[in-house]
């Protein structure tokens, strides 16, 4: 039976520490701050928005929240985020996805200062990745990779397969997991003979959002596997990925869903908001 790789208990470790690192800064009179903006009315958005709002408070982080109408313009947001890059308390500006339809999210993600940039999806930082000198890494793959860090994992020389090509999970988890000398194959809709190519895996990643479509039977005996997906099923029910029960019995050790990879999203979120304002302040 697996060893369940248990992400609140990951999550309530690094928290911990982010707190004790916030505790030193305010001492020295330094007070990170994050500012999140949300734009309409998304249920599921304001839900994140909340959630995120609570674990600032939660480490001492000042976060500020700006909430704009759904008929806001491109325009406006762009001048909110000229005020946000240019704002001392400021040290990451998270703007909540999706925007609404008149507002082009590419140009707004761009306008972001880098520097403040803590969601990692900036080009800038992206490129940084990708030629091993990265700045922000995306939170949601940079959680797993303090995932497989803290389980004792060594990507060297492992085959890892990633399912699922995204930007903002499948792509850089792949540029992480590269940067620690894993051979890496990347999976995707059209990828033949899946089955097969997960078989390969030391180390699974699955990103797809199909509820447990990547079968326990696939799994390689003894392999690590990591389940980004977050699939509702019926009113209540949250599945990953990856058939959770028939994985354990050949995985060596398993993310749950919930309570794997989702508690980390937030708190790598929290750790670049404190980089940054170390970054700011030279300390
Ligand atoms: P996207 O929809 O952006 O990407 C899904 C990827 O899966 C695509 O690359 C797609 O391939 C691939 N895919 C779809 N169907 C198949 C298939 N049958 N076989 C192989 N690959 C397939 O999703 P995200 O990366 O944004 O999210 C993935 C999952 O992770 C979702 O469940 C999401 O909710 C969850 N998530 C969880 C987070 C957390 O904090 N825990 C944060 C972010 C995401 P193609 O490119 O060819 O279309």
């Amino acid at each position: 039976m697996a060893q369940l790789i248990d992400g609140k208990a990951i999550a309530a470790k690094i928290r911990s520490e982010i707190t004790a690192e916030v505790t030193d800064l305010r001492a020295k009179g330094i007070v990170p701050g994050l500012a999140v903006v949300l734009v309409g009315d998304d249920p599921a958005s304001a839900v994140y928005v909340r959630m995120k709002e609570k674990a600032c408070q939660d480490v001492g982080i000042f976060s500020d929240e700006y909430k704009l109408p759904a008929d806001t313009s491109e325009q406006e947001l762009l001048r909110l985020i000229d005020k946000l890059n240019c704002d001392l308390r400021i040290h990451g500006i998270l703007v909540q996805l999706p925007l609404p339809r008149q507002i082009n999210t590419e140009k707004v993600l761009e306008a972001i200062s880098p520097h403040k940039d803590v969601d990692g999806f900036h080009p800038y930082n992206v490129g940084r990745l990708m030629v091993g000198k990265p700045l922000f890494r995306p939170c949601t793959p940079y959680g797993v990779m303090v995932m497989l860090k803290e389980t004792g994992v060594d990507l060297a020389g492992k085959e890892v397969v990633i399912v699922g090509r995204s930007n903002i999970v499948g792509k850089p988890v792949a540029a992480m997991c590269l940067a620690q000398h894993a051979t890496v194959t990347i999976c995707h809709s059209k990828t033949r003979d899946l089955a097969a190519k997960v078989g390969q895996a030391d180390v699974l990643i699955a990103a797809v959002g199909q509820p447990e479509m990547i079968k326990g039977a696939w799994i390689k005996e003894g392999a690590v596997v990591i389940d980004v997906g977050v699939n509702r099923v019926g009113e209540k029910k949250l599945v990953g990925d990856v058939e959770f029960a028939a994985a354990s019995e050949r995985a060596s050790a398993i993310t749950p869903v919930p309570g794997g990879v989702g508690p980390m999203t937030i708190t790598m979120l929290l750790y670049n908001t404190v980089e940054s304002a170390k970054h700011t302040c030279k300390c």
